[in-house]
């Protein structure tokens, strides 16, 4: 007889949450702390998401998406989840840019960035000043027609560089690029300059596991390889969840599973205005990722003077499409020291990371796939010799994801790193006033996105849920 993974699970709950994501976790905390009887369904083994780990043989732990965060973690962690978890980030030491136009390292905050720009790219003071206090002032209601790429032609006109510094962080985060809304650049990058870049010490394995452990203490069913498969409607209301084949009927659903699958497979169009599934259809969905995982020999060591994070680039010119190109030529990568995970078994490991086009993976015969990947691999590796020497001859372990993994392991259509591009927000935001109950929470946009974005916004809709919920009889 095969497992049934809802064993003991009751006939109806208040709230159903369909995905762990970091935005699905954060939201079933939240309604289960205020005494709400929440369901959460993962239809994978494993709880997170895209916040994800994996572990291989010599005891080496890979991080997917922990390579960098802004310190508003630390709060949003401290009031919705734990101070265990928020005691556990911890700032990175050293950021650093390679490429053609400047190589330098940086603490990646706004007093190290306004000396680099003035000090080493010549900019006037008042200029600086000028460019930081239009970004931090930016919020979700100002004028969305301004782009990034005019943002930056008003305070550095001509400056490729400064762009580049200012830019290529942000577009490896979440795969923005200059015709994007300036304010979802300004946001961002205003987030991450306040305090610089933070980490989780103990790694996304420590992390999930502590999350797990306060959504039991505060009485969330939680339920693994759960995969829910239909989000009932009845006179316009959410009335329950089909998963693993089996009815369980709730007051709310929150969806943390991809936006646009949502509406289309889980609920289905027809309940929605046409005009709404019309703009649904046409929110883009965010690139994808592939990755290349390297652990070093139990005994070899990388000098931290490396970095913690490194922009490499080959490419003469700035370009935020070659940043997504199968030729590539900018690779992000995030380096883990002993430090990592203090309690662990010491080792180096090095992931690198790169935007990708799903198209440029997902139609590749299973023979021509093996051999795209190694080439990534072997195209990684004689890259990397530059920062690590004879990286070849000290590694234990070597592997590589694609945009087909990212899809596979989280069910995001076209394997999107960061959910959907901006104007999935809207969309989000819009759902609970087609259907009563309905909500979604996680990756949407570039400020809705990343772990800080998704635990945020996963505090939202649970605010938001709580409202209605106080407002409807039982
Ligand atoms: C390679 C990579 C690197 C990244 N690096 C960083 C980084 O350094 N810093 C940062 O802040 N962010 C990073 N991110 C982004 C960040 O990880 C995500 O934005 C965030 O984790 C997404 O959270 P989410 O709540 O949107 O849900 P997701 O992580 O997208 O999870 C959705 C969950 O829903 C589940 N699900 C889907 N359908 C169903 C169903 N029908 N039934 C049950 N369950 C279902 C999935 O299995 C999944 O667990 C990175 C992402 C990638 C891919």
């Amino acid at each position: 007889m095969p497992k049934d993974f809802l064993q003991g699970a009751k006939p109806s709950y208040d709230i159903v949450v369909i995905g762990s994501g970091l935005a699905g976790l954060t939201a079933a905390n939240i309604l289960g702390r205020a005494g709400y009887s929440v369901l959460l369904l993962e239809q994978h083994y494993k709880l997170g998401g895209m916040a994800t780990w994996f572990k291989r043989p010599g005891g080496h732990i890979f991080d997917v998406s922990l390579h960098g965060f802004p310190a508003g973690m630390i709060k949003s962690c401290k009031r919705y989840w734990s101070e265990q978890i928020a005691d556990s980030i911890v700032p990175l030491r050293s950021i650093r840019f390679d490429n053609p136009m400047f190589s330098l390292s940086t603490t990646y905050n706004r007093d190290d960035f306004t000396k680099l720009l003035i000090e080493r790219f010549g900019i006037a003071p008042e200029a600086v000043k000028a460019f930081f206090d239009t970004a931090r002032g930016m919020n979700f209601y100002d004028d969305q027609s301004l782009t990034t790429g005019q943002l930056f032609e008003r305070f550095f006109p001509g400056r490729e560089d400064v762009v580049r510094l200012l830019m290529e962080p942000i577009v490896y985060a979440n795969g923005s690029t200059l015709e994007d809304p300036a304010i979802t650049y300004g946001i961002v990058f205003s987030n991450f300059m306040s305090k610089g870049v933070y980490t989780f010490e103990g790694g996304t394995d420590r992390l999930i596991e502590l999350m797990r452990e306060q959504l039991e203490a505060n009485g969330v069913d939680v339920r693994i390889k759960a995969d829910a498969q239909r989000i009932h409607v009845e006179n316009g209301r959410v009335a329950g969840v089909t998963v693993n084949g089996r009815r369980i009927g709730c007051r709310a659903v929150v969806s943390n599973a991809n936006l646009r699958l949502t509406i289309s497979h889980l609920v289905g169009e027809e309940h929605f205005d046409r005009q709404f599934v019309d703009d649904a259809r046409a929110v883009r969905l965010n690139n994808s990722s592939t990755q290349v995982y390297i652990a070093l020999k139990p005994d070899e060591r990388i000098d931290e003077d490396t970095g913690d994070l490194l922009f490499s680039s080959t490419a003469r010119h700035f370009r935020t499409d070659l940043l997504l190109s199968r030729d590539i030529t900018s690779r992000t990568y995030s380096f883990y020291y002993p430090r990592t995970r203090p309690e662990g078994r010491p080792r180096c490991l090095i992931v690198s990371s790169t935007n990708a086009h799903y198209s440029d993976w997902a139609g590749l015969p299973d023979e021509a796939y093996e051999a795209s990947k190694r080439d990534l691999i072997e195209t990684t590796l004689n890259h990397l010799e530059r920062y690590v020497p004879r990286v070849r001859e000290r590694i234990d372990f070597v592997d590589a994801s694609t945009p087909r993994t990212f899809e596979h392991y989280t069910r995001h259509a076209f394997g999107a790193s960061f959910g959907t591009k901006f104007e999935g927000l809207a969309v989000s935001r819009a759902l609970p006033e087609q259907v009563r109950g309905l909500y979604h929470a996680g990756s949407v946009g570039i400020i809705m996105s990343g772990w800080l974005g998704a635990i945020n916004y996963g505090v939202i809709v649970a605010n938001d849920v709580d409202s209605l919920l106080l407002k409807m009889p039982v």
